[in-house]
């Protein structure tokens, strides 16, 4: 039987706080016990966030914690063209369409229903523009994002989310069609991350199902709070492995609190 793959997938727009630490050591752990193998991924596709002084961190606050993985680490940002292609086949296969729609029209075109992410549904009017008018107004460098088209999705738990933005203007910033790609390419068999991304995987395993991709087994972990019950953010300093450890923690500390000693 092949060994499992899991992976480590932060977004280098921040240091990494416990939450990414409790994520990266259960992967870590359950690559161990399983005889599996653990991937890094720097899913740093977001070229205004992403900063190469985060992924240095990331690999040293890892390091520090003990965890190793295996080389080469993955840059998304090096790979667009791979998610331009499945983006093209989904828009061959029209699972797809571009949406010419500013911000403002969509959301004034928008239905009153609403996704996870707490936006409202998309009101589907660029689903109504003819193949060719589209292909003729990408032609032309009109501002597009791809939207998938949950009409065609038929009873997929995904429906929840609507006909949601799956690929941005720019495709290399769009979070679903990069992360489904490279964990297909990356044969990532369990992808085990905080509940905060649960929503997110109906629609990954559409995309799965239609870009006849395997679907790996997901478990989605509790997330860590601060002593106030608060999910914790990269935007709060203070819990930050960084800091913790600027202040004196040790990684052991850090393993005990988290439950990995
Ligand atoms: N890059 C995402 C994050 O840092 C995680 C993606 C994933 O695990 O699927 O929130």
């Amino acid at each position: 039987m092949s060994r499992p793959v899991f992976r480590f997938a932060p977004s280098p727009n921040g240091f990494l706080h416990l939450g990414h630490a409790y994520s990266a050591l259960l992967n870590a752990r359950m690559a161990m016990e399983t005889g599996g193998r653990l991937l890094l991924r720097i899913e740093d596709t977001d070229e205004g966030r992403s900063r190469p002084e985060f992924v240095q961190a990331v690999l040293e606050d890892l390091a520090w914690l003990g965890i190793s993985w295996e080389v080469p680490v993955r840059f998304q940002s090096e790979h667009f063209a791979d998610y331009e292609a499945n983006l093209a086949r989904l828009w061959e296969m029209a699972a797809v369409y571009p949406c010419f729609c500013s911000r403002k029209t969509a959301q004034a075109l928008a239905l009153s229903s609403y996704g996870p992410d707490g936006q409202p549904h998309y009101g589907g009017t660029c689903r109504a523009i003819s193949r060719t008018d589209a292909g003729e107004r990408i032609a032309r460098g009109e501002v597009h994002g791809w939207r998938i088209d949950m009409a065609r999705a038929g009873d997929s738990a995904a429906t929840i989310w609507g006909d949601t933005m799956i690929a941005k203007r720019h495709v290399g910033s769009s979070y679903h069609i990069a992360v489904v790609t490279d964990d297909a390419l990356q044969g990532i068999t369990h992808v085990v991350r905080g509940k905060d991304i649960e929503p997110a995987t109906p629609l990954h395993k559409l995309l799965q199902q239609l870009l006849g991709l395997p679907t790996p087994d997901y478990f989605h972990h509790d997330l860590i709070c601060d002593a106030e019950g608060r999910k914790l953010s990269k935007s709060i300093a203070s819990t930050s492995l960084r800091q913790l450890r600027a202040g004196g923690v040790t990684a052991d500390t850090i393993l005990e609190r988290l439950g990995f000693s």
